[in-house]
Formats: C-alpha cells, sequence, structure tokens
C-alpha cells in the first residue's frame, strides 16, 4: 500500500466537509488549508531507482488524502496525473471526492481506454447530497 500526494489543501464545499480531518490537522500547524500547492511527490508514481525500478511499490494507491482529486484549482496539474496513473498499470489508484459533480470535466480524453486501475469513492454526506450525487450519476450513464 502506498500514499500519493500529488498536491496538498482544500477548500470546503459541502456538508460533509464540515469536520474536515485535513483543515483540523492544519490549523494545529497553523497551515492555510485554502493554499492548494503542488507536493514534491507529484511525480512519485514515476519515480526511479537507479537501477531504473519504480520506486513507488505495485499495489494499491491512496491518491490525494491531502486535498480533494477533483479540486478546481488542480485543472491544469490533473492531466499529468492522469498519464502517471496509465503507465502504472500494475497499481490500483484509489480517491475519494465530495466533487463528483465534477467527474466528466475532470477525466482525460481517454477515459475509456486505460483506465480500470482506477477506482472513484464518492462520499454520500447526507440525504440531501445523496439526492444530488444520485441525480448527478444518473445523468452520466
Ligand atoms: S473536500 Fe474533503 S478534503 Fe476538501 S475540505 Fe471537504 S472534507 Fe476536507
Amino acid at each position: 500500500m502506498a500514499m500519493w500526494n500529488p498536491w496538498r489543501g482544500c477548500k470546503k464545499c459541502s456538508d460533509g466537509c464540515l469536520h474536515c480531518y485535513i483543515h483540523k490537522g492544519d490549523t494545529k500547524r497553523n497551515i492555510n488549508t485554502n493554499e492548494i500547492i503542488k507536493t514534491k511527490d507529484f511525480e512519485k508514481p514515476i519515480m526511479k531507482t537507479k537501477k531504473g525500478n519504480y520506486k513507488m511499490k505495485s499495489g494499491i494507491v491512496y491518491l490525494c488524502f491531502s486535498s480533494d482529486f477533483f479540486i478546481e484549482e488542480a485543472d491544469e496539474w490533473r492531466n499529468e496525473c492522469w498519464k502517471m496513473i496509465k503507465e502504472r498499470q500494475d497499481c490500483t489508484f484509489i480517491f475519494l471526492t465530495k466533487r463528483i459533480d465534477r467527474f466528466l470535466k475532470c477525466i482525460p480524453d481517454d477515459w475509456n481506454n486505460g483506465y480500470d486501475n482506477v477506482v472513484v469513492c464518492c462520499t454520500i454526506e447526507n440525504q440531501k447530497m445523496q439526492t444530488l450525487n444520485y441525480q448527478y450519476l444518473k445523468t452520466y450513464q
């Protein structure tokens, strides 16, 4: 199991963000969570050892647990991530989002070709958001 946080920081966007653990932790460390910044691990999946092997091991990769993978501020960075995800077919990338309504805007052009190694989890939150997300996902089907 590996963690990959290509960027950090997030902005509250729905009821389910009320007790966000990232905001809580950052407040203790005096970090501005609302500032979305790339991390030094941005290219982690494709970083290699001197022998040419991937540094990140095969298996499950928890993606973007210091942010939301679909956050607007990362739109210009996400396509690079999709390329790395496609390259690492030996890994399964799992992320959660509270921005499932941005799904179609955030997936790559070749989404139907080569991303079986991605698991997208959508937070249900409460009855109101469940209904909104269900309606949205129905339009996607
Ligand atoms: S989307 Fe997730 S990470 Fe971002 S503020 Fe809400 S709960 Fe926190």
